[in-house]
């Protein structure tokens, strides 16, 4: 296997320690630690309660970042999704491959291959395990439309997971409400 350095820059500020890559500053942690945070609110809130919370989270984050990176790299509109995704993958996420998506109405495919929650939960958990993702591709998108000049509202669903037992990768799809 060959090993690769990171893709994404990353700054380490001498006096603080703080980590930032493209200005936004970044934690660097285990995988395990996260799996095993995730796992424990999940046990203490409830699947849905917590799925709940996360898509506010999530969909709030993401568009904070498509606002950031789309100011540092005079990104617009559907480049600043595109560079989420790759952004994303580099960052250790799951590899996301965009398989389809309209850009008139914002309905779009995305593939995930090696997601954390996959490689936490194994191939064999019965059950889809990503839904942590859900709302940060409807966070970005929404984001990539009022940039420009549209308004979408979308909803999306991991429609098969690769920890059911029955697929090798998951997938996510979006559509207008
Ligand atoms: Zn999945």
């Amino acid at each position: 296997m060959t090993l690769h350095s990171p893709q994404v820059p990353i700054n380490v500020d001498p006096a603080t320690g703080v980590w930032t890559t493209d200005n936004l500053p970044m934690i660097y942690m285990p995988r395990h630690f996260f799996i095993n945070y995730h796992s424990a609110m999940e046990k203490a809130l409830g699947e849905a309660s917590y799925a709940r919370a996360l898509w506010d989270v999530g969909y709030k984050s993401a568009w904070q970042w498509c606002q950031r990176e789309s100011a540092t790299h005079k990104l617009r509109g559907l480049d600043v999704f595109r560079h989420y995704m790759q952004r994303l993958s580099q960052r250790g996420w799951a590899q996301f491959s965009v398989q389809s998506i309209d850009a008139a109405t914002g309905s779009a495919s995305i593939r995930l291959d090696h997601s954390v929650f996959v490689l936490g939960a194994g191939p064999d958990a019965g059950r889809k395990t990503c839904y942590l993702f859900a709302s940060w591709f409807p966070g970005s998108l929404e984001w990539a439309a009022r940039d420009e000049g549209r308004s979408w509202k979308l909803e999306c669903t991991e429609v098969q997971c690769a920890s059911e037992g029955s697929h090798d990768h998951c997938l996510f799809n979006t559509k207008p409400v």
